[in-house]
């Protein structure tokens, strides 16, 4: 498959790819920057908001704008005025001042879910959290150290998920009706030499599509054998996170990073940081969930 720099806004942390299907355009986030960079793919217009807080992950409403986990606080974010509004905080207090949020998704009935994670590394810190539509949050899972893919499956019955710390990905029989999740177990085990596993998409076969953080790769995998089914190289190593998108959803849409690369790494990968497209993989996205009912 081949890859294709689509932007070259450079990103000290690009992540959390977001395919906009109604106007046809691919977001993308700078967590430490805290920008929100737009693109449309076929004319090339690009925007950037630039918001100076620290961004995990952000997702689109249905009813217009962003939703967004940001420090550690689910708030709305209206992208043509750049205002932002804090909904629901998470973690008050000065035990958790060391933690900010991490990646994070819209579920199938268009609730967002989005974890959090220690700044300094402390392993089991960070939490699983749910933002209802109702805007209540449930704490879904503790004892989580780096909180990041989220997938669920066509048939929206399980909830895949990466803990980037523990290499491997876990699955959850999940609920649509109120968001619950039980019965965790490891599908698939990732060994050291691949990378680590970051964030993920999963296409309409139901196969899960896993970014390679220092693997240099997005590696699509059976979940139901475990099994690596093929790899796509980036001439990058910090491969973050990777979502379908397009007019068929076809195209895999792939960030990366350069946050704590050395210069003589820098060097050697000029493109890191930027956003990358593989056109028309021959394999279909499923439908991106918004935020809300
Ligand atoms: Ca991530």
């Amino acid at each position: 498959m081949n890859c294709e720099v689509l932007s070259e806004a450079s990103c000290l942390l690009g992540e959390c790819p977001v395919w906009d299907h109604h106007a046809k355009k691919i977001y993308w986030i700078d967590i430490f920057k805290g920008d929100i960079h737009r693109l449309d793919p076929v004319s090339k217009q690009y925007e950037r908001l630039s918001t100076g807080k620290v961004m995990g992950s952000i997702a689109l409403r249905k009813n217009g704008g962003i939703i967004a986990a940001i420090e550690r606080s689910f708030a709305t974010i209206d992208y043509a005025t750049s205002e932002i509004q804090v909904i629901a905080p998470v973690e008050p207090g000065p035990a958790f001042n060391n933690n900010r949020f991490n990646d994070g998704k819209c579920d199938p009935a268009g609730r967002f879910w989005a974890g959090t994670m220690s700044t300094e590394g402390a392993s089991g810190a960070g939490s699983l959290y749910c933002l209802d539509t109702d805007l209540s949050v449930q704490t879904r899972l503790r004892n989580i150290t780096c909180s990041n893919g989220l997938a669920w499956s066509p048939d929206h019955n399980i909830l895949y998920y990466i803990d980037t710390a523990r290499r491997n990905v876990a699955a959850f029989n999940y609920n649509l009706v109120d968001g619950a999740i039980k019965n965790g177990r490891i599908v698939i085990s990732i060994p050291e030499v691949m990378g680590y596993p970051d964030g993920m998409t999963i296409d309409a076969e139901g196969m899960l599509w896993i970014a390679m953080w220092g693997g240099s790769q997005v590696v699509r995998y059976n979940p139901h054998s475990g099994k690596e089914l093929c790899r796509i190289a980036l001439p990058v190593s910090l491969v973050t996170s990777c979502t379908f998108g397009g007019d068929s959803l076809e195209d895999l849409y792939v960030t990366s990073a350069t946050t704590g690369l050395s210069s003589a790494a820098l060097a050697e990968q000029p493109l890191a940081g930027s956003l990358f497209v593989i056109p028309s993989t021959g394999y279909k996205g499923t439908s991106v969930f918004e935020f809300g009912r």
